[in-house]
């Protein structure tokens, strides 16, 4: 153990803890915990598919009722483990009456936060993702087993604390058959392992392997609940075989007794938010999964500049004609939030001072917007490359200045949500397939 992780275990022994963040962030603290004993009264959340509920076996609290919790237990700390929204959850912190002795920055002990791209393409073609925005005119595959032993040896041997890794970025990674020696091998180490797939996935075989390693966190992303909708934007999926996965989700969990935490994440369109989010929600109820719902955006960064800059492409207008949130309307609405600086800097943004991203070729981007090679590029191979190197190269990226003028990182965190979905409620909304 070093001095980072013995200082943080004293900070969390002997007083009544809950854990702001119930996602992957929290997720992997929960098993840092575990491991030295630490008991962990619960989660705190604002995302009302996990208040509420049990997250790992633990209760989660809406923020609300924090002022009640520290009523009954006058000693309660929180420790914010959110990666990118810390600042925001300090200031709501603040307002809940906590002072700053009250809460602890998770990011104080683990200040960079992982992901592993371990496939770099994926089966579908989305109108919302650059799979579906540009021509195959950058190269894909995918990361060998090898290769990625030494991309996780190298992490931990330059980080105090580790405690999750993202195997996900632009990729699908049940695409990747060394996918469950990859979740085995971040357990070897102690860390909690997050996934995110499509589901669309034709291959029960894997899927079984992957969960018998009992992933800590597998977020399902998908558009609808018939196929009219869901194939409209989740182009080239079949929700049919992603609804049956669910089901084989269940079963893997039920009969291996695995504790992953399924989050279906609902991008919402405005041909999709009715009927398609009603049943969507009721297989997730009846599953018991978490289904959460987010404004589908227009993706990647450099796309998003595109079109401010007057170069949308063809896509991106069709795009655009399906969202409930332009992004216009998007950056005003995040740049109005009370919690938040409201214009970052290069050097404030969250995207580029807590996370480092890996593709699968092990060239490093400026940071998970982002999607292009060339000069959004900070490192060609991770292997090579220090830490340090990486930070000093990430401050030089020339995209920072131009997303930062336009606003972006505020509007890619979508902070203030409360805005987005007054602006969401004023827009016409249909529903593909209502009826079926
Ligand atoms: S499933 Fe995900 S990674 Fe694949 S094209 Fe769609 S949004 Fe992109
Ligand atoms: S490109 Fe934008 S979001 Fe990414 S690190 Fe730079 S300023 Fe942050």
């Amino acid at each position: 153990m070093n001095a980072r992780q013995a200082e943080l275990i004293a900070q969390l022994s002997g007083t009544p803890v809950l854990i702001w963040g119930a996602r992957m962030t929290g997720l992997g603290l929960i098993r840092f915990c575990r491991t030295h004993n630490i008991a962990i009264l619960g989660f705190v959340d604002s995302d009302p598919a996990f208040s509420g509920k049990q997250i790992a076996g633990l209760p989660c609290h809406h923020p609300s009722v924090l002022p009640d919790l520290r009523m009954r237990d006058p000693g309660l700390k929180i420790i914010v483990a959110a990666s990118t929204k810390e600042e925001e959850i300090n200031s709501k912190l603040l307002e809940f009456g906590f002072s700053s002795s009250d809460f602890i920055s998770y990011s104080r002990y683990c200040d960079l936060f992982y992901t592993v791209d371990v496939m770099g393409t994926c089966n579908l073609k989305c109108l919302s993702c650059a799979h579906g925005a540009t021509e195959e005119k950058f190269p894909r595959g995918l990361m060998k087993l090898e290769t990625y032993r030494h991309v996780i040896d190298k992490i931990v041997a330059e980080n105090d604390l580790v405690t999750h890794i993202s195997l996900y970025s632009w990729g699908e990674p049940f695409l990747n058959p060394a996918l469950p020696e990859m979740v085995a091998y971040l357990h070897q180490h102690d860390i909690a392992a997050a996934l995110s797939s499509n589901l669309s996935i034709k291959n029960e075989a894997l899927l079984h392997k992957v969960m018998q390693q009992d992933p800590e966190y597998l977020k399902v992303s998908l558009s609808g609940f018939y196929p009219e909708a869901y194939s409209d934007t989740h182009n080239g999926g079949d929700v049919y075989l992603v609804r049956s996965n669910l089901l084989r989700l269940r079963h893997y969990i039920n009969k291996y007794r695995l504790h992953t935490v399924v989050d279906v994440n609902y991008h919402l369109y405005n041909n999709n938010n009715g009927k398609n989010l009603e049943r969507m929600r009721e297989l997730c109820n009846e599953l018991g999964f978490f289904l959460s719902t987010t404004y589908a955006l227009v993706m990647p960064l450099e796309r998003v500049i595109e079109k401010l800059e007057g170069r949308a492409s063809p896509t991106t207008r069709v795009l655009e004609e399906k969202l409930l949130v332009n992004i216009e309307e998007g950056i005003t609405a995040a740049a109005t939030s009370n919690h938040q600086p409201t214009t970052y800097t290069a050097d404030n943004c969250p995207f580029m001072t807590n996370q480092t991203i890996i593709n699968w070729d092990l060239s490093v981007p400026i940071c998970c917007t982002t999607f292009n090679r060339g000069p959004n590029i900070v490192a060609n191979d991770f292997l090579k490359v220090s830490k340090a190197e990486i930070f000093a190269n990430k401050q030089q990226a020339s995209i920072c200045g131009t997303c930062v003028r336009h606003g972006l990182p505020a509007y890619n965190l979508g902070l203030n949500r409360s805005r987005w979905e007054t602006v969401a409620a004023s827009k016409p909304s249909f529903d593909l397939a209502a009826d079926a």
